[in-house]
């Protein structure tokens, strides 16, 4: 694998182990102008049918610039739409068909930014981990370590002294292991966030009942690019047992129970979304990191198993804001803020939705969708915000510091 930075241009080369694909080097970004996006697309647009005719781009004034104090009643919900999803099959007027719930019951009630921008290596764990930093990460996207730079959850802990319970990650790839906290000196494990792998979870309580993991394959099924991790289930089983009893106790979660409700789920992103219910009833963090992934089955070359994700992920994230209305521990204390990690190549460029190689604008540039506790229900912001902007911009809102981000806080937000 090689990585270089120089004067601009950042190319990345690297094999995946599993499935033999490469990440190419992509064009000097400095020269890509987000005015120059060839996608025929007003993205301003985008969503004026589903908000009506008092939808209107937001003047920029913000409300404030930091929160006046640590507000620690603030509940934060952060899901990745991944991975990999093109506004093609989404927010674009052809997409919307795909995601009838975001469109027709989460955009009206929320703020929509469309021109959120990722200028780092498009590979889904090192850019959920710049997500998560707020720097744009460089490291192997297929090695499960921690990121360079401390992420907003140890930001948040460190920041207002908050316990581990506090912060979770669930992730859908066992190789996102790494993902709560890095290898920073005066953050690290320490300040990390509690990390739940789903798939481990439900690999131990099955190899506890005696199950056959073959009953279970819809639901470990790792995604096409993750990082390296056994494919031994046996291993895995032992290497999480001590993890997964623990946090079968602290979620109260019965292996049987579990196992059996398992068996009714039909993708890796809906046990996510079970366990993820599972932590807001028993532990009701205050900051809560979800990443979705079955989109990425797109690197499969099949349309329609990826146009099945986008609609199960669009459901996945109004069955969760449904949890937040309903959670007396949520509603009306929580924001959620729902972004793919990037998008996917244009049709003509490689092989179009299949990858995310070329680097192209359709590839870097997504959109987010923000609602509850201090959104603007109804708004747009079309001017170009970036991924990694989310960290300093819920830094914000708690009032604590990310001396190391190099995003900006989203004044919209604020
Ligand atoms: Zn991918």
């Amino acid at each position: 694998m090689s990585v270089t930075l120089t004067n601009g241009r950042l190319g990345i080369r690297k094999t995946n182990l599993k499935s033999g694909f490469e990440i190419e080097p992509f064009a000097d970004f400095r020269s890509w102008s987000i005015a120059s996006r060839q996608q025929g697309l007003s993205r301003r647009d985008f969503l004026r049918g589903a908000l009506g005719a008092g939808a209107a781009s937001l003047a920029l004034k913000p409300k404030r610039l930091f929160a006046a104090t640590a507000d620690t009643s603030r509940k934060t919900i952060i899901v990745t739409f991944g991975g990999g999803a093109r506004d093609a099959e989404t927010f674009s007027v052809e997409g919307q068909r795909n995601i009838p719930h975001m469109m027709q019951e989460l955009a009206p009630q929320g703020m929509f930014f469309s021109q959120v921008v990722n200028r780092g290596i498009l590979g889904h764990y090192v850019a959920t981990s710049s997500i998560a930093s707020g720097c744009y990460e460089t490291f192997d996207n297929f090695v499960a370590e921690g990121p360079a730079n401390p992420t907003l959850f140890e930001y948040y802990r460190r920041g207002l002294q908050r316990p581990a319970k506090d912060v979770w990650v669930i992730a859908p790839s066992n190789g996102f292991e790494a993902i709560g906290n890095s290898s920073h000196a005066a953050y690290g494990k320490k300040y990390g966030a509690q990390v739940i792998l789903p798939k481990r979870l439900l690999t131990y309580a099955a190899a506890a009942n005696n199950h056959t993991l073959r009953d279970y394959n819809a639901l470990l099924h790792d995604s096409y690019e993750s990082p390296y991790h056994s494919d031994d289930a046996a291993q895995d089983a032992a290497a999480g047992k001590i993890e997964s009893e623990e946090i079968a106790k602290t979620l109260k979660l019965s292996l049987d129970e579990f196992t059996a409700h398992s068996r009714t789920l039909s993708s890796p992103d809906e046990l996510s979304l079970f366990i993820t219910r599972q932590v807001m009833r028993e532990v009701a963090p205050s900051l809560l990191f979800i990443t979705l992934h079955d989109i990425d089955v797109a690197h499969s070359g099949a349309y329609s198993l990826y146009l099945d994700a986008i609609q199960r992920a669009d459901r996945l994230c109004a069955e969760l804001w449904q949890e937040v209305e309903a959670n007396p521990e949520y509603k009306d204390r929580t924001t959620v803020m729902i972004m793919p990690d990037f998008g996917r190549d244009a049709d003509g460029e490689g092989n179009g939705f299949q990858h995310h190689r070329t680097g192209s604008p359709m590839a870097r540039t997504t959109w987010m969708l923000a609602l509850g506790k201090g959104t603007r229900p109804g708004t747009i912001v079309s001017r170009p915000i970036e991924s990694i902007d989310l960290t300093p911009t819920v830094a914000s809102l708690y009032g604590f510091d990310t001396p190391f981000s190099t995003g900006r806080p989203i004044t919209e937000l604020l």
